[in-house]
């Protein structure tokens, strides 16, 4: 269908960097306008406490394929660099455009931004039009019977999963985006770019991501119930960043999640996969708890332990970030990250625990660092993960059930192939060595620092923290 020569419409992608059933692109298509698809670049000089070299330069190069994906339906993407609601004032002034196409963005900032958006589209009488996208259900879909957010997770995924799903929709088609319209070059971006993290990341664009999507399906996930805590080899999806970005939607990995669960021929198959799409109810609960208590980014989600006297960011948590606590599970988690802007999830929480819970760090220093250093850094479920951790957050686990770092690897690195993978110090050391706490002032590996806590006094030290804070606030 060819385009009217009236004025263009814009959409705006955000997180959504996607042409496949993409809901807002597949509307401003529908409009039957030209459509110029457009991306605004945030000023980001390198520091920010929430965002790092890692998940820009992933964005780099997820924006460079999006362009050849837009360039295939006759569109090109359009970018620009600043603060959205002035760039996109700027280019619908600049175009005549009539409309803005965008998917919301449930954390507070984006929704901050989409407020001050629709505002300049009311000054310049242009209409904006808000989808939802980048959850199967938003968290005014999911709730209690008195009509509330839910707090805790079971009752939650109860009801998530049995709301209706909408199934995938199409590829977006002739978007026709005008000649004339001027775009900064992708590569050149003034800020962005330049650098690179040194980081071995995931490869970045849609394609990409469907690949890993099919490989997972074809793989791990078929074992997920039963692997999915090993940490070493390919256990788990490795989707995290694909739906961070919206390199795939939602609706695609749960269709096919779906698909893979009816034409199981086990039942370890079939629970795996259940298993599977229940994490994806994780992603939308924490989600949800962000955008019904965005003061969780400040605060304790549970109020009671709001005001305990957490630990600064002293040189204790320069050791942790840098992987040499000399405990060995957590040294590899941290050297992963950094290595490869990933850790996997059973290290996510030993290495969080750790760090609040062994040296009573404030979670806050520990979350940030993960927002600036994790390819798949999420605001909600960073921040979820971190107060689960915490033991201060929504279902967190009590503070009083306290993971030991020994006793965990012992469980899930018995063998050490994953601590031996990220920190060659300790290559010839035998698995069950690496599992045990050694005697004070035994190295467990030449050139290996000393543990630099013992866990079980630690583990005394917070309780009576958490202990004594109860007891002042009753
Ligand atoms: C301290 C801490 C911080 C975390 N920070 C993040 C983060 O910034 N971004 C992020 O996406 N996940 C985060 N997680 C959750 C989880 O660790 C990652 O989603 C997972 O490791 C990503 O790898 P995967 O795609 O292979 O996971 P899979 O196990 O294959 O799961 C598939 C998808 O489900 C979702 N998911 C799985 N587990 C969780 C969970 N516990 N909470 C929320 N969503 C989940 C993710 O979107 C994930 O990609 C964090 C967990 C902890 C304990």
């Amino acid at each position: 269908m060819a385009k009217s020569a009236g004025p263009p419409v814009i959409h705006w992608f955000r997180r959504d960097l996607r042409i496949t059933d993409n809901t807002a692109l597949n509307a401003a298509c529908a409009s039957g306008a030209e459509v110029i698809p457009a991306y605004v670049a945030s000023d980001w000089q390198g520091q920010h406490r929430w965002t790092g070299p890692i998940r820009q330069e992933f964005l780099c190069g997820c924006l460079r394929s999006l362009d050849g994906n837009l360039r295939t339906v006759g569109g090109r993407l359009i970018v620009r660099q600043g603060r959205a609601d002035d760039e996109l004032g700027r280019l619908i002034r600049e175009t005549g455009a009539t409309a803005l196409y965008f998917n919301r963005d449930p954390d507070p900032f984006g929704k901050g931004m989409e407020d001050r958006l629709r505002r300049v589209c009311e000054d310049l009488g242009v209409a904006a039009h808000g989808f939802k996208d980048h959850f199967l259900h938003e968290s005014s879909e999911v709730r209690t019977g008195g009509g509330g957010p839910f707090r805790v997770y079971t009752p939650f995924g109860r009801v998530w999963r049995a709301l209706p799903k909408v199934l995938p929709g199409p590829v977006a088609a002739n978007l026709a985006t005008p000649a004339e319209v001027g775009s900064l070059e992708l590569p050149g971006l003034a800020t962005w770019g330049q650098f690179s993290s040194g980081a071995d990341l995931p490869e970045p664009g849609e394609r990409a991501a469907r690949e890993r999507l099919r490989r997972a399906i074809e793989g791990p996930l078929r074992a997920y119930s039963e692997s999915r805590d090993t940490p070493h080899g390919q256990t788990t999806s490795r989707l995290g960043q694909d739906l961070r970005f919206g390199l795939l939607s939602i609706r695609e990995v749960h269709a096919r999640s779906l698909a893979a669960r009816e034409g199981a021929e086990t039942k370890g198959v079939r629970d795996s996969f259940d298993k599977f799409i229940g994490e994806l109810g994780w992603r939308e609960f924490y989600a949800s708890v962000l955008a019904e208590w965005p003061e969780v980014l400040d605060l304790e989600f549970n109020p009671q332990w709001r005001g305990l006297p957490w630990g600064e960011a002293d040189e204790r948590f320069d050791r942790w970030a840098r992987g040499e606590t000399g405990f060995p599970i957590v040294d590899a988690g941290m050297r992963e990250l950094l290595a490869t802007g990933f850790m996997h999830n059973r290290v996510r929480m030993i290495v969080a625990m750790f760090l609040t819970k062994d040296l009573q760090v404030d979670w806050r220093h520990g979350e940030s660092w993960f927002m600036r250093h994790l390819v798949d850094g999420e605001i909600g479920s960073n921040n979820g993960g971190w107060q689960w951790s915490a033991g201060t957050g929504a279902d967190a686990a009590p503070y009083f059930r306290i993971q030991n770092p020994w006793t965990q690897t012992k469980r899930y690195d018995p063998d050490g192939t994953y601590i031996k993978r990220w920190v060659p110090e300790l290559q010839k050391v035998p698995g069950p060595v690496l599992a045990t706490e050694p005697s004070p002032g035994m190295r467990i590996a030449p050139g290996y620092p000393l543990p630099m806590v013992r866990h079980a006094e630690e583990r005394d030290r917070i309780l009576g923290i958490f202990a004594a804070h109860k007891g002042r606030v009753g």
